[in-house]
């Protein structure tokens, strides 16, 4: 079990963007609700599995999703 394969979807970029929030990508995997750990949102890091196929943006577009996301996980977090 490579723990590469785990994340299958999700792009250099989005990892980047995870990390610079503070994250490790299982961090952020889990706070999406996927509590085992594996990936199935988009490859743009959105949990939506639709995002980059025009659903939230065109495919060569930045997902604005992610960094949307990240916002409100800090948030929440500087709540608790
Ligand atoms: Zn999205
Ligand atoms: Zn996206």
């Amino acid at each position: 079990m490579g723990a590469s394969q785990m994340y299958r979807a999700l792009t250099p970029d989005a990892k980047a963007t995870i990390r610079a929030y503070g994250l490790t990508i299982a961090e952020y995997v889990r706070s999406q609700g996927y509590s085992d750990g594996e990936w199935r949102g988009d490859a743009c890091g959105c949990f939506d599995d639709r995002c980059k196929d025009g659903f939230h943006h065109e495919l060569d577009d930045e997902c604005q999703c992610l960094p949307a996301i990240l916002d409100e996980l800090r948030k929440a977090e500087a709540q608790s």
